[in-house]
């Protein structure tokens, strides 16, 4: 027999996701991000619920190849820009917008043009508006755009943004408030230049600042049917878990009071206590920090986890399941109202982390 463990990956979930985040953003096109093997849940599985979307976005060359050898024909778009020559080369062979956040970028397309027939090729020009992690600072954009412009084989140019805070009581009114002075300053100093798109929402952006749209925003967590938010469930934005990790018990334990549970003994049994043990572990993928507590399904019925969580194998707390044996049914999370945030939140972390984290050795069945 194999092991028990499945994650279900549930594309009617996804197609409504993209629905309902078109919707939130109605005058905007959408690119659908799938960087990380699409957050955990394979960019093959996920490829045919996305059709709605304007286009995909992802960092990897491999996976942006991968969605022209399925078909896609819409823009797709790569969120670090090329890090080589050989890189650019393919960018341009396969007709990938690319994202360009710094001046060796500019200098490796200046050395490289494009051949005699080739496409040009839309460019996001990022600009770093306060998170200090990647794009051009407001005193470099100017520059920056002006050489972009002179550049062989460039396309058009969208000016973009990620935001530090989107999901966060700060919000964007810094960040939003450089953008746009920026962009005011592009236009003023380059009258003549053709029109330049704007991006800046990621998920949280675009559930949550509005005013900030505007082109093109580019959603990844909330696809997957996560929030991008602490104190917003995904469920009340409408959003429907994509990934469903699930699994069985595999052994119960009936302990006396004093009895101690799992690697360390970190947990205790203060009265008799039936146990039950899931075919589940970190190297599936769920969080090993994840504390007692933790909230698991099994049979039906929320419980919740004891000690620590082992490999392979973790622990539940089978009070008051009636019934409750090897073979019964655990959710982990996606389904029976167990939502990945909820368990994240216990183990201290967010939703991307777990879903992302999914082992290559949890088998998937795609629905
Ligand atoms: C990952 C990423 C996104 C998507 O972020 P979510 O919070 O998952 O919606 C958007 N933009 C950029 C540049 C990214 O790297």
């Amino acid at each position: 027999m194999t092991r028990p463990i499945m994650a279900r990956i549930d594309r009617n979930a996804l197609a409504h996701n993209v629905r309902v985040l078109c919707q939130a953003a109605p005058t905007s096109r959408l690119w659908a991000v799938i960087k990380a093997n699409a957050y955990g849940h394979g960019v093959d599985h996920v490829f045919s619920a996305l059709e709605q979307a304007h286009g995909i976005a992802m960092l990897d060359l491999e996976e942006a190849l991968r969605c022209r050898e399925l078909g896609w024909k819409k823009p797709l778009l790569l969120l670090e820009g090329f890090f080589s020559a050989d890189d650019l080369a393919l960018a341009r062979q396969h007709q990938l917008s690319v994202v360009i956040h710094d001046a060796a970028q500019l200098d490796i397309w200046q050395a490289h043009p494009p051949l005699a027939n080739q496409a040009p090729l839309s460019v996001y020009l990022k600009l770093n508006s306060g998170m200090n992690r990647l794009g051009f600072a407001p005193p470099a954009l100017d520059d920056a755009y002006s050489r972009l412009r002179e550049l062989d084989g460039m396309g058009d140019i969208t000016l973009m943004t990620h935001f530090a805070s989107a999901d966060e009581p700060a919000g964007i009114t810094d960040a939003l408030q450089c953008f746009d002075a920026c962009f005011a300053r592009l236009r003023k100093n380059h009258p003549d230049a053709p029109p330049l798109s704007q991006s800046l929402c990621n998920s949280a952006g675009l559930l949550a600042h509005p005013q900030a749209h505007r082109d093109w925003v580019r959603t990844g967590i909330a696809l997957y049917g996560s929030s991008p938010f602490q104190n917003r469930p995904a469920n009340e934005l409408d959003l429907r878990p994509v990934m469903h990790l699930s699994s069985q018990l595999i052994g119960t334990q009936s302990l006396q009071a004093g009895e101690r549970v799992g690697y360390g003994g970190i947990f205790t049994a203060t009265e008799p206590l039936k146990i039950g043990i899931v075919a589940c572990g970190y190297a599936d993928g769920y969080p090993r920090h994840a504390p007692t507590g933790t909230p698991v399904v099994v049979a039906g019925q929320r419980t919740r986890l004891l000690g620590r969580v082992s490999m392979d194998m973790l622990a539940v707390d089978l009070s008051g399941i009636a019934g409750a044996g090897v073979g019964s049914s655990v959710t982990l999370w996606g389904a029976e109202g167990l939502s990945v945030d909820e368990v994240a939140q216990a183990a201290g972390t967010i939703g991307y982390e777990l879903l992302c984290a999914l082992a290559p050795r949890v088998p998937t069945q795609v629905c």
